[in-house]
C-alpha cells in the first residue's frame, strides 16, 4: 500500500500547520491543481518554469546522491524519511515569502530587486499578487533565487518523516528500534556526509551548499525559462 501523505493546501501552497500530523488536504480546482495523498503536487506555473517536486531526481546529481544516502542511513535506524519538496519554481517561492508580509515589505522588496538588478525577480514577486497567510510568523526568509530549490536542477530538499505509516512533522517524538526523532536523525546523518542545514528551525530542509544560492545565477536562470 502507497504511504499515506498529508498536507495542508494553503492556496498554492503546500504547507505543513501547526499540528504535527495534517488532518485534511483541499484541492484548489480553480487553478487547475490538486493535491492527492501520495501524490507529487502537480502545477504548470506561469512563465513555463518546471512544477513543483519532491522527486530526487530533480536535484542536481551529487547532491541527490547524498540525500539518497542519508535517507538510508536513516532507515537503518527504522526511520522512513519521504522527500516532500525538491524543486521549487520562483513563483512558488514568491508565494511561500509574500505569504507572511504585509503589502509595503512586498513592495520594498520589489524596489529593492528592481535596484540591484533584478528585474524578472521583481516581476515574478510582484506578479504573483497577494497571498493568504498569517502575517509576520515567516515560512521563508528567502526571496525567488535565493533558495536552493528555486535552481535546476535543484540543490536542496525539504523532508519529513514517517510514523506508523503517517508523515509527521514533529521534532520531539522519537520512534523505531534506536527511539530515535526522524528530523534530528536526519540532520545528523546529513551533516555528517557534508550537507548543510537551513537555519535552525527549519528542519525540513537541507542544502548542498551553505548559505543562500547565488540570486544573479537565478536571475539568469529565470529570464531564460520566461524569455525575458
Ligand atoms: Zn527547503
Amino acid at each position: 500500500m502507497a504511504p499515506e501523505y498529508r498536507f495542508l493546501n494553503v492556496g498554492e501552497l503546500i504547507l505543513p500547520t501547526d499540528e504535527h500530523v495534517v488532518e485534511t488536504w483541499e484541492p484548489c480546482g480553480a487553478e487547475g491543481y490538486s493535491v492527492q495523498p501520495g501524490e507529487v503536487f502537480r502545477r504548470r506555473v506561469a512563465g513555463g518554469f518546471p512544477p513543483q517536486s519532491r522527486d530526487l531526481d530533480d536535484l542536481e546529481t551529487s547532491f541527490r546522491n547524498l540525500v539518497a544516502e542519508t535517507i538510508a542511513a536513516c532507515a537503518e535506524f527504522g526511520v522512513t524519511i519521504v522527500p516532500t519538496r525538491t524543486y521549487r519554481p520562483p513563483d512558488a517561492q514568491a508565494r511561500l515569502w509574500r505569504s507572511s508580509r504585509t503589502a509595503d515589505e512586498v513592495s520594498a522588496a520589489v524596489a529593492a530587486l528592481q535596484a540591484h538588478g533584478r528585474p524578472v525577480t521583481a516581476q515574478i514577486l510582484e506578479g504573483v499578487g497577494p497571498q493568504p497567510g498569517k502575517l509576520g510568523r515567516h515560512v521563508t526568509n528567502a526571496l525567488p533565487g535565493e533558495s536552493w530549490h528555486n535552481i535546476r536542477p535543484a540543490m536542496a530538499a525539504d523532508v519529513a518523516w514517517m510514523v506508523d505509516g503517517v508523515v509527521v512533522w514533529d521534532t520531539e517524538r522519537s520512534a523505531g528500534a534506536y527511539n530515535r526523532n526522524g528530523y534530528r536523525l536526519f540532520r545528523d546523518e546529513a551533516t555528517k556526509r557534508g550537507l548543510y542545514r537551513g537555519p535552525a528551525w527549519d528542519w525540513a530542509h537541507i542544502q548542498a551548499a551553505p548559505g543562500a544560492a547565488d540570486a544573479d545565477a537565478a536571475e539568469t536562470y529565470f529570464a531564460s525559462v520566461i524569455g525575458a
